[in-house]
């Protein structure tokens, strides 16, 4: 892609400096994605990627996606249709609102025509994207969770500066870590990875992952970090944004970065790592998920 915007030369590999890591003797680095684009971050630009290509053999006239109101992948697709000047329609979960939060007027600005599906129709998405089909539209599956989506975060591994013990990523479909996955076991890597659920009942994580790479055995699901399930949050999570935040200048999102981020310290403090292992954070963006109503109290009350 000759495109200026698609490139990650952004996201750089930082260390992470918290007295935890230096207590337990181990280096924690995090690959920065959340600073590919302001809004068309992290994995939702390596998703978008081979699916633009994709649409662009297809020869279709646009582009029609799936997500839910506050979805990561809805506010990049708009910005990515934009600045390629791509048609696109964006079918959202849940009644229209009177009141549009900032993500969708976002995506509505950036020219993303908006269709409501109520949570029923929504559970239909074949019905819901038929007519748009018909009319020459591209379907991108919602959170862009495909075989085009894992290809494009497979490349994260190309670009790593060291080989990392350890290599840590939010999971929402597991589409990411299964390129992860895969991506290791291309470039023969020795590197464990690690897949946070940010919901309950994560263990389907794996078999995503088994699509992706069907013989793996590098890799451990956690699914007890999901704070209570998709979007639920604790008191401490957002004490502990507060904290990474001072301590370190990274911004994490309370619903993937925060618990992946949160994840890695409390099994670091928990001896699960070897002294002088190394160990890669991928932060895969999505700062928009502090934007609502609800997250920005819940930030407040944990800096007063
Ligand atoms: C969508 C998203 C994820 C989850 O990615 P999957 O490929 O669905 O597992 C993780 N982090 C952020 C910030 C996201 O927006």
């Amino acid at each position: 892609m000759n495109n200026s915007i698609l490139s990650t030369n952004r996201s750089i590999e930082q260390k992470v400096n918290l007295l935890e890591f230096e207590e337990r003797g181990v280096k924690v680095y995090v690959k920065r994605d959340d600073r590919i684009h302001p809004f068309i971050s992290g994995n939702k630009w390596r998703k978008l990627k081979y699916n633009y290509a994709s649409f662009l053999n297809s020869g279709c006239k646009g582009i029609v996606t799936f997500g839910g109101a506050y979805s990561n992948h809805i506010i990049a697709t708009a910005a990515f249709c934009a600045e390629n000047k791509i048609k696109c329609v964006g079918i959202i979960r849940g009644e229209e609102p009177k009141v549009l939060n900032p993500v969708l007027i976002l995506a509505k600005l950036w020219g993303m025509e908006l269709q409501f599906a109520s949570w029923n129709e929504y559970g239909q998405k074949d019905l819901l994207v038929e007519p748009w089909l018909n009319q020459g539209y591209y379907s991108i599956p919602e959170g862009g969770d495909n075989n085009d989506g894992s290809r494009g975060c497979s490349e994260l591994l190309d670009e790593l500066t060291l080989e990392y013990d350890h290599i840590f990523c939010a999971s929402g479909t597991g589409c990411t870590i299964a390129g992860i996955v895969k991506g290791v076991n291309l470039l023969k890597l020795k590197t464990h990875c690690h897949s946070i659920p940010v919901l309950k009942q994560g263990e389907f994580i794996s078999d995503r992952i088994h699509e992706e790479a069907p013989t793996a055995k590098n890799f451990t699901v956690h699914t007890t970090f999901h704070c209570g399930g998709y979007a639920k949050t604790t008191p401490e999570l957002f004490r502990f944004i507060n904290y990474l935040a001072k301590e370190t200048g990274i911004l994490t999102d309370p619903i993937y970065t925060a618990k992946v981020f949160y994840a890695l310290i409390d099994l670091v403090k928990d001896g699960y790592f070897n002294k002088g292992e190394t160990i890669l954070v991928i932060h895969t963006g999505g700062l928009t998920g502090l934007l609502s109503e609800k997250m920005l109290s819940a930030v407040q009350n944990s800096i007063k």
